[in-house]
């Protein structure tokens, strides 16, 4: 049978749908691509996606069209939490629970297209195992997602991720580091770890802490990425570590989404401003070079223009290098939703455009920070007319430099020369040695675009 995924949202779904394919292509079947002629359709759902049933409309429409009798299998965060609403789309032929994500082939005893679609869904109390998955970036082969912990235990108001990927569970720790191993022999050289609430990591006696001590005292030779991490969780123990590490990235991406004690405090954060505060400036003391990258959400309920305000002035003077802006929405089944003072969207919608250009200046002004150092890039991609590579540096400065073709995957040393607005203009001094790729490969690499 021919198969093909499509993915809505997170960088975690991307993986687990890798990990969906290779079970397919493990029980015999061939992956396709997304839009050529397939027998089967599994689409990998996220909730944070506003109009997430619209692109799931979309998606399945555009494959009846040239493979009418497609089978059709919806899963994720979304049809976790509105089965019924998916099961009514025309077309689909079954919806999976988060549990049952895993366990497609075991679940369907035939792929035909059925009058009344099927649905398998637990309920969220019974969502308690932690699948293994990791994925691969598009069009390079420079970074790894590897994911090592699901779900969430925390409550934020706002958020359904709870309710839809079930309680906190982490990758069992004796398995990570062969897990890395196993991708550095593939040929990456950056790993990315990834969790819904990374710095939760808990499995027996081991914290997220420890995960951060094996890695930097293994001898594995890739960089690693911390995805995201709660401010709360981010402890001295790790800055200690992560700040001095030649292994780790001097990257953080920790949310804010508000800059408003009050606005945190409804929206069950657990953590005050001045926390975060101190926190970034203990980053930024100990290694000035560091990038921080920091959500906010915008519009929440009550937010009114002084609080508003209050997070403007707060992110700009604070020494972060790029915002992430979401603008609020309304879920189903969360304590905001019943939130008094709603936000008008077109408040919602200018406050969200004056946060993005924000960003814009904060990242003009750490890049041009950036000038005149050497830092090691991973190329990622070529422009062949040009030829031109570019890629990130450890501490996620978008940089441009020439060099012949054959340069593939090997980390390089580069100048940073000059700022155009978009990317950092570099000369390369030197290439390091990089990971040599054996075909070791269970996982089937489902690209990240
Ligand atoms: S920490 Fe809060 S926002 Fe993040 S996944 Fe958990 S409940 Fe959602």
């Amino acid at each position: 049978m021919k198969v093909a995924f499509y993915t809505l949202g997170c960088k975690l779904n991307y993986s687990e749908t890798s990990t969906i394919a290779s079970q397919f292509v493990q029980a015999g079947h061939s992956v396709v691509q997304y839009g050529e002629e397939a027998d089967c359709l599994i689409i990998n759902t996220c909730t944070v996606t506003e109009n997430a049933d619209t692109e799931a409309r979309k998606v399945i429409r555009r494959t009846l069209k040239h493979s009418p009798n497609a089978f059709v299998g919806v899963t994720g965060c979304y049809a976790q939490l509105q089965p019924e609403e998916i099961a009514s789309i025309d077309g689909v032929d079954a919806v999976f629970g988060t549990k049952e994500k895993f366990s497609i082939l075991d679940t369907i005893a035939s792929f035909e297209k059925t009058e009344v679609p099927k649905v398998f869904v637990s309920d969220e109390e019974e969502i308690t195992e932690f699948n293994e998955s990791f994925s691969f970036e598009a069009d390079s082969r420079t970074r790894a997602f590897l994911k090592i912990q699901d779900g969430c235990n925390y409550n934020c108001s706002f958020c359904t991720i709870p309710l839809a990927r079930g309680a906190s569970r982490s990758m069992p720790f004796d398995l990570i580091l062969s897990r890395i191993q196993e991708i550095e022999k593939s040929g990456y050289n950056e790993i990315v770890l990834t969790g819904i609430n990374l710095g939760d990591y808990s499995y027996e006696q081991y914290k997220f802490v420890d995960v951060i001590r094996l890695i930097e005292s293994s001898n594995v030779q890739s960089r690693f990425r911390i995805s995201s991490i709660e401010p709360n969780l981010l402890t001295q123990e790790i800055l200690d570590i992560v700040l001095s590490s030649t292994k780790f990235c001097q990257h953080f991406h920790i949310p804010l989404q508000s800059g408003s004690t009050e606005i945190l405090g409804k929206m069950r954060r657990r953590y005050k401003v001045q926390h975060y505060q101190d926190l970034i400036h203990r980053i930024k003391e100990k290694n000035n070079d560091t990038c921080i990258g920091v959500d906010v959400i915008v519009g929440f309920p009550g937010e009114t223009n002084q609080h508003f305000e209050e997070t403007f002035r707060f992110l700009e003077v604070l020494p972060v290098s790029y915002l992430h802006v979401f603008t609020y929405s309304e879920r189903e089944n969360t304590p905001a939703k019943g939130y008094e003072q709603p936000v008008p969207y077109s408040v919602r919608k200018q406050r969200t455009s004056r946060l993005r250009q924000l960003s814009e200046l904060k990242k003009n002004v750490f890049y041009t920070s950036q000038l005149g150092l050497k830092k090691t890039v991973i190329p990622e991609k070529y422009d062949n007319e040009k030829g031109i590579w570019n890629g990130f540096t450890e501490n996620y400065v978008k940089v441009n430099f020439k060099a012949p073709n054959s340069l593939v995957q090997s980390p390089s040393v580069v100048l940073l020369n000059s700022f155009d607005g978009n990317n950092v203009q570099s000369t390369i001094e030197s290439i390091q040695q990089t990971n040599k790729m054996e075909n070791v490969r269970d996982y089937i690499p489902i690209l990240i675009s």
